[in-house]
């Protein structure tokens, strides 16, 4: 197979993956409470998707939908020191503008600083505010920055990517 076609198939599979009506859908079965989708499962609030071809489902083939979500629009597969993160909380909230992805130490450090008043999540890491807006009252989120200006800095570079 020449590159290209490799190349192409490999995104092909990325955006399958992702994509909850795609190939990898199966039919519902009917429950008592409505149709139920096989192959998607809840775990510790987390939603799965049965993808056993994946290079990182775990157990029984599942992976988690926010990583596949992420993966499409990355254009690769993430590493698993890499984490995602749901922005507003809601961990069943898999759509792309509300994950980001962050190291293990980034993630560990914002569920830690959550339960502190934002001034001293900035403390925290030796900084008296954001590095590009300054500001103390919105909480820290990653690379010396604050929510919002990670979040624009990270819709930049999805752009470029
Ligand atoms: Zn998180
Ligand atoms: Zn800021």
């Amino acid at each position: 197979m020449k590159p290209e076609a490799r190349e192409r198939l490999r995104q092909i599979r990325l955006q399958q993956w992702a994509d909850p009506n795609g190939p990898y859908r199966r039919t519902d079965r009917t429950t008592r409470s409505g149709p139920k989708p096989i192959g998607e499962r809840v775990d510790k609030g987390y939603v799965y998707l049965y993808r056993p071809d994946h290079p990182h489902a775990i157990g029984a083939g599942y992976v988690k939908r926010s990583r596949l979500v992420v993966e499409a629009t990355l254009n690769r597969v993430l590493d698993s020191h890499e984490h995602v993160h749901h922005v507003n909380g809601i961990k069943t909230d898999d759509r792309i503008e509300n994950l980001v992805v962050l190291s293990r130490a980034e993630h560990n450090h914002i569920h830690k600083a959550g339960r502190r008043p934002p001034a001293q999540s900035w403390a925290a890491h030796g900084l008296d505010g954001c590095t590009v807006c300054g500001r103390r009252d919105r909480r820290y989120m990653a690379r010396n920055m604050c929510h919002a200006c990670y979040e624009s800095e990270r819709r930049i570079r999805l752009k470029r990517g």
